[in-house]
């Protein structure tokens, strides 16, 4: 049997850090990945504190890099301003205890080979800065569900095999972009022991994701049975209803264990 951690997308306020991760464990919640999608809006002062109230509520942190990043930009400062965004969210991650900070990789642009060598550089040159640093934050590149842009299961799991970094299983985006999901496929593609993962209910249509949405019951028993077994799984849900349904998850686990 896998040990399957569930948490929220989102923490919310540095002032009121303390009280919701509270709520989180009193709910049964081991995880919760912070979103600095917008801003990294957590300050390096403020950030060992949050990190102490989540080892005092047994909930392990993640953190999501702004989502205007892209390692395969044409212009060259674009890819920098990418990096040093990594970077700040991972020296933050760090203070906080973090254990990875999911990224979204980048764009195609003209050639899918291409983007994959740019992505691999840049993720090379952050893991450089994260080993100088002596830090032990770790970067994870995401499956992504529009097909247009770079993150197929296999170009994630290529990045993780050239370059040694984490990575980020989205099983909804998995489903938006090939319209079914591969469980075995995934397992092949992913034999490391620790799985981060992002799920939620997901509207989609040829292009690939349109709208995260709240996940149904049956969404749920399909994900947890076909988990792979003797893992160590980190879920975040990422739905508008994230934290109900996070609960909703770890309740049917538990039945189903
Ligand atoms: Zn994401």
């Amino acid at each position: 049997m896998s040990n399957v951690k569930f948490g929220p997308a989102g923490l919310g306020p540095v002032a009121t850090a303390e009280k919701i991760l509270e709520e989180y464990h009193k709910l049964g919640l081991k995880s919760c990945e912070i979103a600095f999608t917008h801003s990294i809006y957590i300050k390096i002062h403020e950030a060992k504190k949050i990190g102490d109230f989540a080892k005092k509520f047994g909930i392990e942190l993640s953190v999501h890099a702004p989502y205007f990043v892209n390692l395969n930009s044409e212009e060259k400062e674009k890819v920098e301003a990418t990096k040093k965004r990594i970077l700040k969210c991972c020296e933050i991650g760090e203070e906080l205890g973090a254990s990875i900070v999911v990224f979204h990789p980048g764009f195609y642009g003209k050639n899918r080979e291409e983007a994959f060598e740019n992505i691999k550089e840049g993720i090379i040159e952050i893991q450089n800065e994260i080993k100088k640093n002596k830090w032990k934050i770790k970067i994870a590149p995401e499956t992504m569900g529009k097909i247009n842009v770079f993150g197929s299961v296999e170009e994630i799991s290529g990045l993780v095999k050239e370059t040694g970094c984490s990575f980020c299983i989205d099983f909804a985006h998995i489903l938006a972009r090939e319209k079914k999901i591969d469980f075995e496929k995934v397992e092949k593609l992913f034999p490391q022991k620790e799985w981060h993962c992002h799920f939620s209910g997901i509207e989609y249509g040829d292009k690939g994701e349109k709208n995260h949405i709240a996940v149904k019951k049956n969404d749920w028993e399909n994900l947890l049975k076909n988990l792979p077994k003797n893992k160590s799984i980190n879920i975040i849900c990422e739905s508008p209803s994230r934290i109900e349904d996070s609960v909703e998850g770890l309740k049917i686990w538990e039945k189903m264990n």
